[in-house]
């Protein structure tokens, strides 16, 4: 007899994943043979530079590198990041105490909340947002507080809004996914003395801190005098290196913080596979031509997106981070659930509702930047013909 059984509550307490219904109809699209240009998915289309599959490959091969790993990741690795985060932002890290090696960067956030919050409490989470703050949030029986990133405040949360909310968490996450805002460090500043006067963690999310155009390079919120006192920034090589399925990033900067997260994470799982960690070294002591290749391709999509949609009569700001586009939906439209079945229904085209990231991104679509240039071409050609 199949079993009969029913969800654990925690887990029917998240929403509906809207991107697997997507999801859903994108593999019936393809299914039909109908020749779909994906602008859904935040993955890098370019493979992993050859450098760090060599790094790999050697390692793998070394019996040595078999074995469980220590958790917080191999000495060598956390002195890589520590140098990484001196050359690039002048920060210094204490790679003991200050840095801990994570499964990707997603396992470690989605893991913060069980860590540091007990039921009811209160953590602020921007809307939209990457989805794990969220439902980590959740997993922990926490209280998600949305913060609304609107377009007239840049996409940056009203912080005085939330000065007497008791939050004990806040997420923050620039270069921002979705809307490809960049956080300036007045902003930060704010940030910071807002959770040492209010006595609230702050985890900063700084996947895309390489990938920016025609601006200087974004700021790490350990930058900020007294950051280290409230901050952690979780960090990633799967978007500066092309390597999301590898699953390697980090957690650094409060120790106390760290010291937490790790206590859980000792529980759960043990460490990344070596051979990765030691590709990983390779991919932070490298010359940063990889990543400098990589702006100039993005910028180049960039351009032939948003002109094309300008063209279309779309009204969209140059994207200066990230690699998506967060584009107002046109008059003429419903919603952005709406558009994401026209664009597919007429034009084999994926690109993301806004609402999926949450409330406050209703009215916009985000379309990424990982696919070619002459597919970029052909998706503007083909909604000229449509619309
Ligand atoms: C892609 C992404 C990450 C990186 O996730 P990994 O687990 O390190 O691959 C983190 N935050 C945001 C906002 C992202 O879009």
């Amino acid at each position: 007899m199949p079993i009969n059984f029913d969800i654990s509550e925690r887990l029917k307490k998240l929403a509906p994943y809207l991107f697997v219904e997507i999801d859903k109809a994108k593999r019936q699209a393809k299914a039909e043979g109908r020749d779909i240009i994906d602008l859904g998915i935040g993955d890098p289309d370019l493979p992993t530079p050859e450098f760090i599959i060599e790094a790999l490959n050697k390692a793998a091969a070394d019996p040595a590198n078999h074995h469980y790993a220590l958790d917080a990741g191999l000495p060598k690795l956390r002195q890589a990041i520590a140098k990484w985060y001196l050359k690039r932002f002048n920060v210094s890290l204490d790679p003991e105490k200050e840095i801990y090696a994570l499964i990707g960067s997603k396992e470690g956030i989605a893991h913060l909340p069980l860590a540091v919050i007990n039921p009811k409490d209160r953590v602020l989470v921007p809307d939209p947002c990457y989805p794990p703050y969220r439902t980590g949030t959740i997993f922990a029986d926490g209280k998600v507080i949305p913060m609304p990133l609107l377009s007239k405040n840049n996409f940056l949360p009203d912080l005085k809004k939330y000065a007497r909310k008791k939050a004990k968490l806040m997420f923050i996450n620039y270069p921002n996914n979705p809307t490809s805002a960049v956080a300036t460090k007045e902003f930060l500043q704010g940030v910071v003395n807002f959770a040492l006067e209010k006595g609230i963690i702050i985890a900063s999310d700084a996947a895309y801190s390489e990938i920016y155009f025609d601006i200087e390079a974004p700021t790490s919120i350990l930058e900020i005098e007294g950051a280290k006192e409230i901050a952690v920034e979780f960090h990633s090589l799967s978007k500066t290196f092309n390597m999301t399925g590898w699953r390697i990033g980090w957690v650094c900067g409060n120790e106390k913080i760290i010291c937490a997260l790790a206590k859980l994470k000792t529980n759960i799982d043990s460490g990344i596979f070596q051979a990765i960690q030691l590709a990983g070294i390779a991919a932070l002591e490298s010359d940063g031509n990889h990543a400098k290749e990589m702006r100039q391709i993005y910028e180049e999509r960039r351009d032939l997106l948003i002109n094309g949609l300008r063209s279309l009569g779309w009204k969209i700001p140059l994207t200066t981070a990230t690699f998506y586009v967060w584009a107002k939906i046109p008059k003429g439209f419903k919603d952005s659930m709406e558009v994401t079945q026209v664009f597919l229904k007429k034009a084999d085209i994926i690109v993301t509702p806004g609402v999926g990231f949450g409330k406050s991104g209703e009215g916009f679509v985000r379309m990424a930047l990982t696919v070619s240039k002459e597919r970029i071409n052909e998706a503007v050609m083909r909604l000229k013909k449509v619309f």
